[in-house]
């Protein structure tokens, strides 16, 4: 027998497979879409089977495969062909498309780790008569006896008997033991299971969804619309009919939520996979899933490549998450890959959000998707009241960071028992540091940005590439005592609350806050059970939370992300405010918003204000019409990266010149221009972005750029198809 091995080497140029002998005593177990080692050039490397066959009628001298990496983990023939969709789509190498679809578990450095744990169980290994015999001729031996009897119709864990005594009975062969593997995730019930009764709308939309067909619909649901008991009610339908269910969600930090409430419907039914577990733990969920142990997995944008089959519905929450598109290779986006899914296994894809991206909510509107609506809150609960502050009257009065309204909107909360959320979406104490005698800047020595001042342990951060340096007291250039601290990061706001508020029981989430594991979690069930009062952060807590308690949502420095150069930037302020207003007000008592900015006139504002996604649309695809952007263009950005400046703009030109030639009249190329961080980690960027409509060019002479810059060391040719950030 033989197998078409493809090769995991990082170089593109040999993206294809080679043919091994398989040897007799690997024939039995051998399957396609298994990981393999094989020789290859003087080497020992990783490869998986994409083609098993009898005979070969080359005439190079075979090789043969060295062994089997793991019987139990294999790409099936489903995840074969969306492997090669996803290398289509994005352009990247195979072998990358499916090293990203199994579990890293399997990464070369951790193939010698044996990832499977187990308990151990003892019982008895013969009659009792024998037993007994043992025990009336043995009378002294207490402690074996003693484990003997406790054995009699019972397994005990082994760790839980005296292990001398254990050891000889073991040696008799008079008692046994039964390896049973143990998950490192177990549901647990918690306590808090609502009976829900689901109102007339949400029934309706449940009732739209045709399970056995490939449509794609469109949930717009106002938040705490009760999308979340629509998605569980209709997997609950999916799973009568016998099939699986995949649903997506946007970060970790909304995970802990929704998986206790499906773990609360479902049981152990559920696999979940995000970045915050560990390599064992991903193993352990991956097991679930080929064991056929589970029939839902829940989790962030990898899980769309989880092995489930015979898949009946996927769901993506939120779905205007940026989290869905990944911005390193490959760069897919999660949607086209449940797309692919969905229509091979003939069932719909749901996408949830009450603020969907301009592009999916067209598509609805044309009727390419099909539109499903909960416009009221359940209970009939109003959507929030929004006010927005002018911060710059606030600052001819001394208040830069609260305006009086807030802070008198918080204590009333305090007083009445309610709980606050404040949004402030950048981390840190101060972004910017400078010296007020010489005018030194802290910058990054690899980064073209300034560096964060983290009080915590008196140290200035870059976010982008990790640089961190102790600070002193004094400027590092002219040696005065005369650093300031100027902009505001959360950091700075948890101690400026605590002061005016020293009372008040705050938590803050965010990067900072969140590396330890299970960090997410604790902070999350800690605020919900009321163990915090106010609870501020980042971006990370905009997003489908929902904490009853909840009645104020203060959204501090509303204009830092409007500023950013970004022809998103509109969209993503009107999502980001949307999403974190639609905290307030989720249960009996109505909820309010106070948003702090310097351009209350600003028009994306005024939707949030008018929580009028409508108005928000229009205005926007307007805009987008005119400056010919996504939704009415299609976008491509090409990286050019290296470590030498004028080498990489040279290449940069070449880049540009090459697509100018190849590409449709009618598609615009633009001039390259520096990144918009031209420099991070050391590595230069410049970038040159394509708009086009239709251009059947395109697809071939990207792939033949990437070709040409395949072997080159000092360039890296990057394509990102509908970038989510420039
Ligand atoms: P969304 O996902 O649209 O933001 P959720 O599904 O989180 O909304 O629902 C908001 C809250 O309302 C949750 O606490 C949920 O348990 C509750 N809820 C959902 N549907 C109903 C219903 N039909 N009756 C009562 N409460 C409901
Ligand atoms: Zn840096």
């Amino acid at each position: 027998m033989y197998a078409d091995i493809l090769v995991e080497y990082t170089n593109k140029a040999i993206d294809k497979t080679f043919t091994y002998i398989v040897p007799d005593d690997l024939k039995e177990s051998i399957k396609i879409g298994m990981k393999v080692k094989v020789p290859f050039s003087n080497k020992i490397i990783n490869g998986i089977v994409l083609k098993l066959k009898k005979i070969y009628d080359g005439d190079y001298e075979l090789k043969s495969i060295k062994e089997l990496v793991n019987t139990d983990i294999t790409l099936n023939k489903e995840l074969l062909s969306l492997g090669k969709y996803l290398s289509e789509k994005t352009l990247c190498s195979k072998i990358v498309a499916y090293q990203t679809m199994l579990p890293s578990a399997l990464k070369v450095k951790n193939q010698k780790h044996n990832y499977n744990k187990y308990d151990i169980y003892i019982s008895l290994n013969k009659d009792d008569n024998i037993i007994d015999e043992y025990i009336n001729n043995n009378p002294r031996s207490k402690a074996q006896i003693d484990i003997l009897n406790k054995l009699k119709n019972n397994k005990i864990l082994k760790s839980e008997l005296s292990s001398s005594a254990l050891k000889k009975l073991l040696d008799l062969d008079l008692i046994k033991e039964d390896y049973v593997q143990k998950y490192r995730i177990n549901y647990e019930q918690k306590d808090d299971t609502k009976n829900i009764v689901l109102n007339k709308e949400q029934l309706s939309v449940i009732k739209e969804v045709e399970l056995n067909d490939n449509k794609t619909y469109l949930l717009h649901g106002v938040t705490a619309s009760g999308k979340t008991e629509v998605y569980i009610n209709l997997i609950k339908k999916v799973l009568k009919t016998g099939k699986s269910a995949i649903l997506l969600l946007p970060e970790i930090s909304l995970t802990t939520q929704i998986i206790n409430r499906f773990y609360n419907v479902f049981q152990n039914n559920v696999a979940i996979f995000h970045s915050a577990l560990s390599d064992g733990e991903k193993y352990d969920e991956y097991l679930k899933i080929i064991r056929k142990e589970v029939n839902i997995v829940i989790g962030t944008r990898s899980a769309i490549f989880t092995s489930l089959e015979n898949i009946g519905i996927i769901i993506i929450d939120e779905e205007h998450s940026e989290s869905y598109h990944q911005d390193s290779n490959p760069r897919y986006n999660a949607i086209d890959m449940a797309k692919f899914r969905c229509a091979y296994n003939k069932c719909p894809l749901l996408l949830g959000s009450a603020t969907p991206t301009l592009e999916t909510m067209v598509r609805a509107k044309k009727g390419v998707y099909h539109l499903l609506e909960l416009k009221n809150r359940v209970n009939n609960q109003e959507l929030p009241n929004i006010e927005i502050v002018d911060m710059k009257d606030e600052y001819k009065n001394g208040k830069t960071i609260l305006s009086s309204k807030l802070e008198n909107k918080i204590k009333d909360r305090l007083e009445k028992k309610e709980q606050v959320i404040l949004l402030l979406n950048r981390r840190g104490y101060s972004t910017v540091v400078s010296c007020k005698s010489c005018g030194y800047t802290y910058k990054c020595p690899h980064c073209d940005i300034t560096l964060t001042f983290h009080k915590s342990n008196n140290s200035m951060r870059c976010h982008y590439c990790g640089y961190t340096k102790i600070i002193d007291k004094e400027c590092p250039e002219c040696k005065m005592q005369a650093l300031s601290y100027l902009g505001l990061g959360t950091e700075k706001l948890e101690n400026y609350i605590n002061n005016i508020f020293p009372d008040a029981r705050i938590i803050r989430m965010d990067v900072d806050t969140t590396s330890k594991k299970g960090s997410h979690e604790k902070i999350i069930n800690d605020f919900k059970d009321h163990k915090y009062d106010i609870l501020l952060g980042t971006q990370m807590i905009s997003k489908g939370l929902d904490f009853p308690l909840v009645t104020l949502v203060g959204v501090i420095n509303a204009d830092a992300s409007l500023n950013i150069p970004d022809f998103r930037s509109g969209e993503r302020t009107f999502e980001l405010l949307s999403q974190v207003s639609g905290r307030a007000g989720r249960d009996k008592v109505p909820g309010e918003v106070i948003i702090e900015s310097f351009n209350v006139d600003n028009i994306y504002l005024k939707c949030v204000q008018d929580n009028s996604y409508e108005e928000f649309y229009n205005y926007e695809m307007n805009t987008r019409r005119k400056l010919k952007y996504p939704p009415y263009y299609y976008l491509v950005n090409i990286v050019i990266s290296g470590k030498n400046l004028d080498e990489t703009f040279k290449e940069a030109n070449n880049v540009f010149r090459y697509l100018r030639k190849n590409l449709a009249n009618e598609t615009n190329v633009f001039n390259p221009t520096p990144a918009s961080i031209l420099k991070i980690n050391n590595i230069f960027r410049y970038q040159i972005l394509i708009k086009y409509r239709y251009d059947g060019y395109l697809i071939n002479t990207l792939k033949k750029l990437d070709e040409m810059y395949a072997n080159n060391k000092s360039i890296d040719f990057i394509v990102d198809f509908n970038p989510s950030r420039f």
